[in-house]
């Protein structure tokens, strides 16, 4: 069976400040993240191999086919594994445009402009109550990319989006730094947004 492991961060743990903290990161990476970890491995474990021959996705992506005395296990610790897993790889300390390509073209169809994307990127991300996660997702089923948002740690692959930029609204995201202001997390963030990391996952499905 696949065992899944902590990714690697592809930057120090100071490297996003002042928006996103060292403390913060610390913690949610090697405690948060890694709980996910574990427990996605705990719960496969339960079921034997033949199960889940398929990466985390794919799995995501059929729920229904899981025993059902593990479903639900799988769904926020496999959700929780590939959401953090996500969100690590795009951000970047070198954020230094905005989004390219085909990826702006998409957004100037869909959302008129950049300014306006993030305007509405950040007030669906306010709409979240509780915990739960905002995404910019590519619909299959209507060839075109959207907003979304999930409760918990929720997948957009259960949903049967492809995800390719999300925001983690946990308190544990942004509370040591931020407090209550998570508006404020959230400008902060847009700072740290690696563009070239989007617009490539964005090519690949288009390619
Ligand atoms: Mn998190």
């Amino acid at each position: 069976m696949v065992k899944y492991e902590l990714p690697r961060l592809p930057y120090a743990y100071d490297a996003l400040e002042p928006y996103i903290d060292k403390q913060t990161m610390e913690i949610h990476h090697k405690k948060h993240h890694q709980a996910y970890v574990d427990g996605l491995n705990k719960t496969l474990g339960e079921i034997s191999g033949e199960f889940h021959p398929q990466y985390i996705t794919s799995i995501l992506s059929d729920l229904n086919a899981l025993p059902e005395s593990i479903r639900n296990a799988v769904n926020f610790f496999g959700g929780g594994f590939e959401n953090h897993k996500l969100f690590w790889e795009s951000l970047t300390p070198k954020n230094e445009s905005g989004p390219s390509g085909k990826l702006e073209d998409s957004i100037d169809v869909y959302f008129n402009n950049f300014e306006n994307f993030k305007k509405e990127f950040s007030n669906k991300a306010m709409s979240i109550q509780g915990s739960g996660w905002c995404w910019l997702v590519f619909n299959q089923t209507f060839n075109k990319i959207e907003l979304i948002t999930t409760p918990n740690q929720d997948s957009p692959w259960t949903r049967r989006k492809i995800p390719l930029l999300g925001l983690d609204l946990w308190e544990h995201a942004y509370y040591l730094k931020y407090q209550n202001k998570k508006l404020d997390f959230i400008d902060a963030w847009w700072n740290v947004v690696n563009w070239d990391y989007v617009e490539n996952r964005f090519s690949e499905l288009l390619d």
